[in-house]
């Protein structure tokens, strides 16, 4: 990097190291990464400020008619951080634990996750504060629908792609290509990624995200000079994530001694049919009363002593709480950001190997990534080439990753943020600041 394009600076960053930490906070959690990352990077002050705020954040409430005849007014939010290397990516999630402050996280991390794998994207992220485990198809269609309508300003295939995220999924992606195609007055596929297969989705989507997991897992096993075959792996959330990367990994050699999902952990030390938990979770709609193994909480089974811990659920698992009881010799992050702050620096004393998140479950947005540009060319690839590029990029991300941590003696996370940083501040310099 040739110092001529740094903006004028006087001093250097020098992070507030004493600063207020709530662990629990993401946007902080995001943040004191950011800090530390920028430190190393010596990143100018302009910058570092520029990179500290949020491009745009939208509130809108979202009006809907229930199925009763009464009328629910629904919070939403959409928040596109940095979009200086390119359109806005992120998804979009249904949940009741959904705030702007962790929009606002997840759409910087969306920025980072996109920078890390080199795509050319920015970061966005957006969320409804709902419970969709309790509305009806008919509501959640409407509620999808004004959501929609009401950040359409921002939508657009090379302003802010959305795709799916926690509770929402291919059929809700339809939605939201519909309703902004409707306003366009014409089809606009490469508007949202996830979208069923019949309408422009890529195929090996659904899988990208447990895909990914499982190639960098093994790329982290190589490093480390472990095997393959008898690498005890234990899995948090059996969604679209877990129960993905936990069928590959099987399928690799690993032996699955547990998985979870919001109603419990089942343990068994022989190793865990994923077929059959599959089969279950079809049947069921969850793990419960699956009998391939005994049961367990989902804290117990952060805690299991196995090779490598998959969370693959939601945020803020493994705190300064519990992770000093962590076992597993790597931790991949499936979920973005399952690991507070606080913990990272209780697993590194332990010399744990964290995959973080940013670079764990990139394989996700990178898959959108083909996607788009598929719908852009109105031209689809077969699984088997989405597939063998998807792990051209995700191992390629991870020597970079890899390479840094040991240029600077820093963990993978550290180096993860380095290197995405880097790539947004280059582009940053690159491009000034328009006035
Ligand atoms: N929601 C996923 C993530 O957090 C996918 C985002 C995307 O494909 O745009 O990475």
């Amino acid at each position: 990097m040739t110092t001529d394009l740094r903006l004028p600076t006087d001093r250097i960053v020098r992070p507030d190291k004493d600063r207020f930490l709530n662990e629990e906070n993401p946007f902080e959690a995001m943040m004191s990464r950011f800090d530390r990352a920028a430190e190393l990077l010596d990143l100018e002050p302009g910058l570092y400020k520029v990179l500290r705020h949020p491009e745009k954040q939208i509130t809108v409430s979202v009006p809907v008619m229930m199925d009763n005849g009464e009328v629910e007014v629904f919070i939403g939010h959409r928040v596109l951080y940095n979009t200086s290397r390119g359109p806005a990516k992120g998804g979009i999630r249904f949940d009741l634990n959904v705030s702007l402050e962790e929009v606002k996280a997840l759409a910087a991390w969306m920025t980072w996750k996109c920078a890390v794998v080199n795509l050319p994207f920015g970061g966005a992220k957006g969320g409804v504060v709902c419970d969709p485990l309790k509305m009806s198809a008919g509501e959640l269609e409407r509620l999808t629908r004004r959501y929609t309508a009401g950040i359409i300003s921002t939508l657009g295939p090379d302003s802010d792609v959305p795709a799916p995220d926690v509770n929402t999924n291919e059929r809700v992606m339809a939605w939201v290509m519909d309703t902004y195609s409707m306003h366009m007055r014409h089809t606009v596929t490469a508007v949202v990624t996830g979208k069923p297969i019949e309408m422009g989705g890529s195929l090996g989507r659904r899988e990208a995200t447990g895909r990914g997991c499982m190639i960098v897992t093994k790329e982290a096993l190589k490093h480390l000079g472990m095997p393959i075959r008898g690498t005890t792996v234990a899995v948090q959330g059996f969604g679209n994530v877990g129960s993905v990367a936990a069928e590959l990994l099987q399928r690799e050699g690993c032996k699955i001694t547990a998985i979870s999902d919001r109603t419990g952990g089942y343990h068994n030390p022989n190793g865990i049919d994923i077929e059959a938990a599959i089969k279950h979770v079809r049947q069921v709609r969850s793990l419960e009363g699956f009998t391939g193994g005994d049961q367990i909480t989902n804290d117990d089974l952060l805690t299991l002593d196995v090779d490598v811990l998959l969370p693959a659920a939601l945020e803020n698992v493994i705190t300064s709480r519990n992770a000093g009881k962590v076992r597993a010799k790597i931790i991949c992050e499936g979920a973005n950001g399952p690991t507070t702050a606080g913990a990272d620096s209780i697993l590194e004393e332990k010399g744990i190997f964290v995959i973080p998140d940013i670079l764990a479950n990139a394989g996700g947005v990178t898959v959108s990534y083909f996607e788009w540009v598929q719908d852009r060319g109105g031209y689809f690839w077969t699984e088997a080439t989405v597939n063998e590029r998807l792990t051209d990029i995700m191992t390629r991300s991870f020597a970079d990753v890899l390479q840094l941590a040991k240029q600077h003696k820093v963990n993978m996370r550290t180096a993860a943020y380095m290197v995405s940083i880097s790539r947004v501040a280059t582009v940053h310099r690159l491009r000034g600041i328009y006035a």
